[in-house]
């Protein structure tokens, strides 16, 4: 039964009630410094700390509760003769109850000013020590992290019953992934190292996903303490049914590409793969091209925009079944004109350039940890190869077929003209495959188009299709020993081909 309590909570939030209840139940109250100010200003009596620790709160707060007399308290075994004589020959009295929550470290760091000696004084010390004695002792002492919590203890108190001993195992775990998530995040404010010899990332549920890829598989989305505003984590979601596993995963997709481009663009993905982009000088003629890249496989696709939707584009929009829109912002407008459709989902995102995240991947046994694949095309340096350079016009529909040819599943091979994809071959076993695919689904689009490929060409049978589809400008990384082969063929048929020296692998 909880006969003392001792309450010790930075998150002030709901502490008056709980006193005053666990007062009126007839539960002694302990408190620290600033808690028991509130408490009492709530007209409910509380002991001191200090009474108990027979010691004062010293260095500014830094040791309050680290003491026998409160450790001991928490630590003993009621079913300990041994450990009950001990407290009775220390003068310990038990306490059954401890609620803290600790010192706003996340928040505190969260701060784009906060000082390094502001951080160091928002490791709370005292608490976790609190908590994890208390979690420790579980089957004796109930421990309460989450102000969520309270009512749960409140009811079991005010009833006169023991909180079960499952509740308080259940309410021990949330401790120690509680001080676990603090600590990860005190590691890591200290320390930039990205591969450390342990990794202690931890995620919060934003979401139990009502399944994972295919319905018999459970699933749910966690988020970084501190993604990024331009990501899912921070999505805002302004109409349509809950957003599903594979809807999370495309829409990741989709943002990454739209984030690639300055200039208005729209981003069309089906199953992480682009099947059209466009861009242009107004998000309309970019929606347009996007759309016009491949009206068939956009059907039930996701489409990403890197400007705030207005009446035009959205009336666009709404033509076609479409699962997910992704914007800045969408006009009133356009809101009322896309909401009409019960089962399209608007998504609102800001949409900046990446800041540089790491990426994990899953394999069976571990992760594996990566810098997420950047390298904007500002950075790329260019190589003609060959002996026709590039018009101007074949040098934009380059570099915009390199920038998305990156998010395309390996192997790729990208085909784009004016601004907008024709043709997408995407995750086949061989280049010359992705090109064929990539080929036949530009049909006569292929004629002046640009060609994008991931990576090197092995042998020259990728420049033999291209010219055969009557492509005309061809962007690689270059670096295979055969390079001089699709160089030669190149010049043979008047083919200008451009090497980046980067690779964009995507599995
Ligand atoms: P209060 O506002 O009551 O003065 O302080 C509450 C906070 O102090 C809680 O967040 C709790 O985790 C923390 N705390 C409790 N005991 C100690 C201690 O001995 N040292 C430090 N640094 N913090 C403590």
């Amino acid at each position: 039964m909880i006969k003392r309590a001792l309450l010790s909570v930075s998150d002030k939030n709901g502490i008056e009630e709980l006193a005053k209840k666990l007062d009126d139940a007839g539960v002694e109250l302990i408190s620290t410094g600033g808690t028991k100010r509130v408490i009492e200003e709530a007209g409910v009596t509380v002991k001191g700390i200090s009474e108990v620790t027979d010691f004062p709160e010293i260095m500014d707060g830094r040791v309050k509760t680290l003491h026998p007399n409160v450790h001991g308290a928490l630590l003993a075994k009621r079913s300990s003769e041994d450990h009950q004589s001990q407290l009775k020959e220390h003068g310990i009295t038990p306490i059954d109850l401890v609620v803290v929550n600790l010192y706003p470290f996340k928040e505190t760091v969260a701060k784009e000013d906060v000082s390094f000696e502001d951080a160091i004084e928002n490791i709370d010390i005292g608490g976790p020590t609190l908590l994890r004695s208390a979690a420790k002792n579980h089957q004796d002492v109930t421990v309460v992290v989450n102000p969520e919590d309270y009512e749960t203890v409140v009811t079991a108190v005010q009833n006169g019953e023991e909180v079960s001993f499952e509740k308080k195992k259940e309410l021990a775990a949330k401790v120690f992934r509680h001080t676990a998530q603090y600590d990860s995040l005190v590691a890591d404010y200290l320390t930039d190292e990205a591969f450390p010899e342990t990794k202690t990332v931890t995620y919060e549920r934003k979401q139990v996903l009502r399944y994972g890829e295919n319905p018999h598989q459970k699933a749910a989305f966690y988020v970084e303490p501190f993604a990024e505003q331009s990501s899912l984590a921070h999505a805002k979601q302004l109409h349509g049914k809950e957003l599903s596993y594979n809807n999370i995963q495309d829409a990741d997709a989709a943002l990454s590409m739209v984030r690639e481009f300055d200039s208005p663009a729209a981003v069309a993905v089906k199953h992480t793969n682009p099947c059209g982009v466009g861009t242009g000088k107004s998000l309309f003629e970019a929606y347009s091209r996007a759309y016009a890249a491949d009206p068939v496989s956009i059907f039930g696709g996701i489409v990403a925009l890197n400007r705030p939707v207005e009446k035009e584009v959205a009336d666009k929009l709404s033509q076609i079944f479409l699962e997910i829109i992704i914007a800045p912002s969408f006009t009133d407008e356009a809101f009322d004109i896309l909401s009409k459709k019960k089962n399209i989902r608007l998504l609102e995102i800001p949409v900046e350039k990446s800041r540089g995240n790491e990426r994990l991947h899953s394999v069976t046994g571990g992760v594996l940890i990566q810098e997420e694949d950047q390298y904007p095309v500002e950075d790329v340096e260019f190589t003609v190869a060959t002996e026709r350079e590039p018009t101007e016009d074949e040098w934009t529909d380059l570099k915009f077929a390199w920038q998305i040819v990156k998010h395309v599943k390996s192997n790729a091979i990208l085909l784009a003209k004016d601004q907008q994809t024709v043709g997408v071959g995407a995750g086949q076993m061989n280049r010359v495959g992705a090109a064929a695919i990539a080929i036949e689904q530009a049909g006569a689009q292929a004629q002046g188009a640009a060609m994008a490929s991931d990576a090197f060409f092995p042998m020259d049978d990728t420049v033999e299709a291209a010219h055969q589809a009557g492509v005309r400008a061809i962007i690689q990384p270059g670096g295979s020993i055969r390079d001089e082969d699709s160089i030669k063929k190149c010049n043979e048929y008047g083919i200008t081909m451009v090497f980046t020296g980067v690779r964009h692998f995507k599995h």
